[in-house]
């Protein structure tokens, strides 16, 4: 893979290479976290190479099929999405891009839809295109950015394969709050969870952004309990003290819930039975 100025890392890029490099692609790419211009960049990229027709290294860039995707002009490069804004992202666009992916290819040997910022899908949305993605007609490549991959169905997520961009927006969240509530996580009492919680409840940004952030955090600490290393959480310590006090069952459990609570949230649940239900759900992870 030729990645020009965009430069994913080595452990992103090695992963990318291995999926976009060869001649079998994943039908379906999810690119998350980092900035959204990032995303789109990487996402139009993996695009370029998905219908370049250079024998070595791709995009190449100067192929007639790199030459047409740069300048937004090829029949086999679809791309939708983008504006942000909740469920802008509509269920006809889906339903249009179901259809256009039957179709074969005019040009390159493969057809490459890129979907920008797909948390704007409703959940209508997303299952239209789970309909595609379950059985992808050959040759199609579906290439997602999304601000947090627990933004989607996790039918959608188990469908594709998710890349994670690193050093990206800062957390919106507020590091000691992240790091009290991984606390209270794990004390004797519920009182303390519940407490630190509750004005989240009035304050759906906030519950988003702290939801993103004890995501990397647990993420962080399931991490180093496999004998990893990173931090994407910002907050090494906490993630360190996690990873001594719970199992890799629980931190994997915790991340579960607080994924599904993020993807609820997007889904528009009602704010304050979902902040109650994941106290719960935290507590019982951690076997509390
Ligand atoms: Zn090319």
């Amino acid at each position: 893979m030729l990645f020009g100025s965009l430069t994913p890392g080595a452990a992103l890029s090695a992963r990318l290479s291995a999926a976009f490099g060869g001649e079998r692609l994943p039908n379906a790419a999810v690119l998350e976290g980092g900035t959204a211009e990032n995303r789109r960049a990487l996402a139009l990229l993996l695009a370029r190479a998905a219908l370049c027709s250079a024998e070595g290294e791709r995009p190449c860039g100067v192929c007639p099929n790199c030459v047409k995707a740069l300048a937004g002009s090829h029949p086999d490069l679809r791309v939708e999405g983008g504006t942000g804004g909740a469920r802008s992202f509509h269920v006809e666009v889906v339903r249009s891009l179901r259809e256009d992916a039957f179709i074969r290819p005019n040009e390159a040997a493969r057809k490459a839809f890129v979907l920008l910022e797909a948390q704007a899908m409703s959940e209508q949305a997303q299952n239209a295109l789970l309909k595609v993605l379950e059985e992808p007609p050959q040759g199609v490549v579906f290439l997602l950015t999304v601000s947090s991959a627990s933004a989607l169905l996790p039918t959608v997520r188990s469908r594709a394969q998710i890349f994670s961009l690193e050093g990206g927006e800062p957390c919106a969240a507020d590091p000691a709050l992240l790091s009290s509530i991984a606390a209270a996580v794990c004390a004797p009492g519920e009182a303390e969870l519940l407490f630190l919680t509750a004005p989240l409840i009035r304050d759906k940004d906030a519950l988003r952004a702290a939801l993103e952030g004890l995501a990397l955090l647990f993420r962080d600490a399931l991490v180093l309990r496999s004998g990893g290393s990173g931090s994407l959480s910002g907050l090494p310590e906490d993630a360190a003290r996690l990873s001594r006090s719970l199992t890799r069952e629980s931190l994997s459990s915790l991340l579960s819930v607080v994924r599904d609570a993020a993807a609820r949230l997007a889904r528009n649940a009602n704010a304050a039975l979902l902040v109650t239900s994941l106290c719960a759900r935290l507590r019982a992870a951690a076997g509390r």
